[in-house]
């Protein structure tokens, strides 16, 4: 093995996934001179959490999402996250319109389909919630069109699999938003990739992988990269890197050794679904339906019974069921997690072990499921489901963030966060929830931190608003612009919209805030 090679790089995209494609692809637009080199373990691009069957493909704005609307004491429902998990998503609409519009993919349902979010409920308690919910969200221009029954007749036309063979008279409800979409984040990342290094400057390197970040004495950064195929081992010197390595993302943190990612720790979470292939039994359902979580599960193991539209072809997938397993890649190795360990993190560490006694529980008990187990969860939301019908599929891994706090000593945390350094020449992805629907959100923050001096009307932010014409408006607030953007996106990609009817659009106020979405 030799140095083979040092380049030099403008930009440094660690991993081909969803999230670095859509930070170079707007890094590109926004600066057409730059260059930018992706590296990349695997043979391809989405072959880790962006490939369609190791994700939901849950295009998430928040509709159906029970764990983004919590309960307050006196009852009321707290709808405030759901708010900006779905303006959020809007953004992404606007990313892909653009990219639609421009020649750039040619056919949006290549990647993105139409199909009703749900959530579904049953028992008083918990019909009560869902009511109370609706009330909440429909009574906001971001909602508008969300539909509510308690009406098992209505459930049976929207859900027919849901409801067959559903006896007793325990009270269920459902809400609808017919707005919903299925994507296929892996088709769209491969949509990105190809785009990006379709363009002067740019490069992807697959079965490359980086094996260290180190700092040089001019404050830039050498990126060793190992070529599995040659054995060669690369340095390429860059201004600037991402680490969108998805589970990989905190190892390379640890690296980079910038005095930010300090602390940090990964909580691995793994997930198997359960997969129906049969066109008789799928052309049944068409929706995405969530359930409530379990006490003490994490949020994201909430199961739901979805459509999945991949390749053309529909299947069902019902899960997550949730499961250890310490590495923090599918393709990862079982040492990840005990090599993370840093007496930095130590402390977090265990105060999250402390702190999280019932999640303990809760992934001891999945990992022990048997198959009968698994089929008596799918009862819950398909009760004559037979088991010969559904073949278990692996999804993929989510590394949890595990962060130091001063009070509990350490916070596990289901978002995702941007860990960078202060010079704003690095920044890393953590978490993985929301997820791939807020991968123009996400990066717009890294614009944001880390080129908000090119972000200025003499620089790129016309560019910018070309793509995102909704940068620097708040769609929560300012409903007439809510509606021609959805109008707009939900025509270029061909999914479906409501139109709120005018009193309503001027009920928001059009006032401007900081906020982007
Ligand atoms: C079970 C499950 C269900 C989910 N459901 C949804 C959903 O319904 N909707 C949604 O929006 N999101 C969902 N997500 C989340 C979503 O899949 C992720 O947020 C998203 O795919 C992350 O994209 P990424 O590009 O950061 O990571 P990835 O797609 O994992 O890409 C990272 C890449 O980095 C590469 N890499 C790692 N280390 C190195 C290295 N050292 N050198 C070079 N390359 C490296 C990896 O091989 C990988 O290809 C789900 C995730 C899981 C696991």
């Amino acid at each position: 093995m030799q140095d083979t090679f040092i380049a030099e790089s403008d930009v440094v995209l660690i991993g081909a996934g969803i999230m670095s494609s859509t930070l170079g692809v707007f890094l590109k637009e926004l600066e057409p001179s730059l260059t930018i080199t992706m590296f990349e373990t695997l043979e391809d691009c989405a072959l880790e959490s962006s490939e369609p069957w190791n994700n939901a493909g849950t295009g998430h704005a928040a509709n159906c999402e029970m764990n983004y609307t919590p309960e307050r004491p006196d009852g009321s429902v707290d709808i405030s996250k759901a708010l900006e998990v779905n303006v959020e998503f809007d953004l992404s609409r606007q990313f892909w319109s653009y990219l639609v519009r421009n020649g750039a993919i040619a056919d949006p349902r290549s990647f993105i389909n139409p199909v009703p979010h749900m959530s579904f409920v049953h028992g008083d308690r918990n019909v009560s919630f869902l009511r109370r919910r609706f009330k909440a969200m429909s009574a906001h221009p971001c909602y508008y069109g969300m539909e509510y029954t308690e009406d098992r007749k209505k459930l049976s036309e929207w859900v027919p699999l849901v409801m067959e063979g559903r006896t007793g008279d325990e009270p269920v409800a459902a809400t609808r938003i017919i707005t919903g979409t299925d994507v296929d984040y892996g088709s769209l990342t491969h949509h990105l990739v190809r785009h990006l290094v379709g363009q002067p400057g740019c490069s992807v390197h697959y079965k490359n992988r980086v094996t260290d970040i180190v700092r040089e004495e001019n404050g830039r950064w050498r990126v060793e990269v190992h070529d599995l195929d040659s054995g060669d081992k690369r340095s390429v010197k860059t201004k600037f890197v991402f680490i969108g390595a998805g589970g990989g993302a905190l190892p390379l943190l640890q690296k980079s050794g910038i005095a930010e990612g300090r602390g940090y720790g990964g909580f691995p979470v793994s997930g198997i679904w359960l997969r129906c292939d049969d066109p008789g039994i799928n052309k049944r359902h068409h929706a995405k339906v969530y359930g409530k979580a379990a006490v003490g599960s994490p949020p994201m193991s909430v199961p739901h019974l979805d459509t999945r539209v991949i390749g053309g072809q529909h299947s069902l997938l019902f899960g997550p069921y949730a499961g250890f397993s310490s590495k923090f890649l599918k393709h990862g190795s079982l040492l990840d997690l005990f090599e993370s360990v840093r007496p930095a993190n130590v402390k977090p560490l265990l105060s999250v072990a402390r702190d999280n006694f019932d999640l303990t529980e809760y992934l001891i008990e999945q990992v022990l499921q048997s198959e009968s187990h698994r089929l008596a969860a799918l009862d819950e939301y398909y009760p004559s489901a037979n088991a010969k019908d559904w073949r278990l599929q692996v999804a993929g891994q989510r590394v949890q963030i595990i962060k130091p706090d001063v009070k509990r000593g350490g916070l596990l945390e289901f978002g995702t966060e941007l860990v960078g350094a202060a010079d704003r020449s690095i920044v890393a992805l953590l978490g993985a929830s929301p997820g791939a629907s807020t991968a123009a959100f996400i990066a717009i923050s890294v614009l944001e931190k880390c080129f908000a001096d090119e972000l200025t009307p003499s620089a790129w932010l016309p560019k910018l608003k070309q793509i995102i014409p909704s940068y620097g408006v708040s769609l929560i607030e300012d409903a007439e612009f809510l509606q021609h953007i959805r109008a707009e996106t939900a025509h270029v990609l061909k999914v479906e919209n409501i139109d709120l009817p005018p009193v309503r659009r001027r009920s928001g106020s059009t006032g401007k805030s900081k906020a982007t979405g």
